[in-house]
């Protein structure tokens, strides 16, 4: 895999401050696969001098010259799917199938949605005997996770953007190669030198130097609880604003009327997708006693299906982490109908499709966050009980409603804590906003709410 051995800085790739690296590994064969520079302040300071240097152009061109640079940043991403695609399934472990419909089709569509709203927004609205201008926020520090790599950053820059904000990105060090695929990307769709930078590098050292560096004017975090909440405490203390999209433990609630073999395919699919790794996962099913043995036996045939066609979690780590959570389901006394924490496989990160029935909602299993291939099977009484377990955790991010009756589904999705809801198996719209009620998070991504969040008003009074 091709890996670049500097920083992308106000145009160009420049050498890093220091010499400390990042191994690139393969999830699949544990083997490393390139190597990145680790940055530290110093990278981060020239990245956010060059952010700040070229806002002031970036931000007075006019929004339709902005949305033709974000167009042709979709024209290049379009151009180099099939690299995108190789480079995703190289460093997270996805298969290339996968890669190539969601890892590589996400973030077109996203830059694609940017680009038109670059050019429809209304960046100036009347209010009375006032004139209100929706202007840029000013730099921004992207800090994003390895799940969905290229869909993370994509869903913070394009509209940053789009904004008209500058914007400096400290990828995660798990995926840190297709970040340097974006930021050739960028280059060669002439976006302006300085608009957009890139500082690979840990976390707790490039990821942290950023988020506090006082220069810059919002931070826009994807990631865990717990560093999120760091942030945002660090934002706060200096006033400054912040985006949050956190962890979730979504629902996924079966209601009598629906179709049950759907209800529970679809829903296995969702969470075997992308090894489990992802934020807005339907990781607690919701079935009603009646249909319960029903639904847990569906479940287990359709996720020992993903035995062979699942990829690998993340890392060691993960793996390591998710398997500590199945031994817990165990331990708490759940009854395990598919998979196990055994290792499906050797060598590469790989954890069994798994699907846990008699579950209750304060076992940890369904109150927190595992982020692989596990489902929990909850049984629920009537409406309200299923009311009452769906919103019973500290996150409020994603969730499914399944009825006979479309509108029985919506009265029920309206009464959920959460920010957003699929109806009967409803499709991924890149318009929609996303983003979490509760310890989700704080703000919303995609669509015109997704721009919003980098825009400040100023009104005038005439
Ligand atoms: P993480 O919080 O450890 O890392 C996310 C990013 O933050 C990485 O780039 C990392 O380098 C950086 N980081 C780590 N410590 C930091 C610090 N002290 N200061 C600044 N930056 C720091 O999370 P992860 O393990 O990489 O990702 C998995 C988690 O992300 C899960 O909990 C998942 O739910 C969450 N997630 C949420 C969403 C969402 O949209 N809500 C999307 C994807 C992932």
């Amino acid at each position: 895999m091709k890996a670049h051995d500097g920083m992308y800085i106000d145009g160009a790739w420049r050498s890093a401050a220091g010499r400390d690296t990042i191994d690139v590994v393969n999830p699949v064969d544990e083997q490393v696969i390139g190597r990145v520079p680790a940055g530290t302040a110093e990278d981060v300071e020239a990245a956010v001098r060059a952010a700040r240097a070229a806002f002031p152009a970036w931000a007075a061109i006019a929004p339709a010259e902005r949305a033709a640079r974000l167009a042709a940043l979709r024209d290049v991403l379009v151009a180099r799917k099939d690299e995108i695609a190789e480079t995703v399934t190289a460093e997270l472990g996805s298969p290339l199938k996968f890669s190539q419909n969601v890892h590589a089709g996400t973030p077109i569509a996203v830059a694609g949605s940017y680009a038109e709203l670059a050019a429809t927004y209304p960046f100036e609205e009347k209010a009375g005997n006032s004139v209100v201008h929706h202007e840029p926020i000013g730099v921004v520090g992207a800090i994003t996770p390895w799940n969905y790599p290229l869909h993370q950053i994509v869903a913070k820059v394009a509209p940053a953007l789009a904004a008209g904000c500058t914007v400096v990105l400290k990828p995660a060090e798990d995926t840190p190669l297709v970040a340097q695929l974006f930021a050739e990307a960028v280059d060669e769709a002439g976006i302006p030198a300085g608009v957009f930078n890139l500082v690979t590098g840990l976390g707790p050292v490039a990821g942290q130097a950023l988020a506090e560096h006082p220069d810059v004017d919002l931070v826009s975090f994807t990631g865990s609880t717990a560093v999120g909440r760091r942030i945002g405490a660090t934002a706060g203390a200096a006033v400054k604003k912040v985006a949050l999209e956190l962890g979730g433990k979504s629902a996924n609630v079966i209601l009598p009327s629906a179709d049950l073999a759907r209800a529970v395919n679809v829903g296995v699919a969702n969470v075997m997708s992308n090894s489990g790794q992802t934020c807005s996962a339907w990781t607690r099913m919701l079935v009603h006693r009646d249909q319960y043995e029903e639904a847990v036996e569906l479940a287990a045939t359709a996720a020992a299906k993903y035995g062979e066609r699942i990829g690998p979690v993340v890392n060691a780590k993960q793996q390591a982490r998710v398997r500590g959570y199945i031994e817990k389901g165990l331990a708490e006394g759940a009854r395990l109908v598919a998979g196990g924490p055994e290792s499906p496989r050797e060598p590469g990160y790989f954890v069994s499709p798994t699907v846990f029935a008699d579950v209750t909602p304060e076992m940890t299993i369904a109150q927190e966050e595992i982020f692989g291939p596990v489902l929990s099977v909850l049984r629920y009484e009537d409406e309200e009980d299923a009311l009452r377990i769906a919103n019973g955790t500290v996150y409020g991010l994603a969730g499914a409603v399944w009825a006979g009756d479309e509108a029985e589904a919506v009265a029920f999705a309206r009464r959920m804590d959460t920010g957003q809801v699929d109806i009967n198996g409803g499709r991924f719209n890149p318009l929609a906003p996303f983003g979490g009620y509760k310890q989700s998070g704080v703000g919303r991504e995609l669509g015109a709410h997704g721009l919003t969040e980098y825009l400040q008003t100023k009104s005038l009074q005439f």
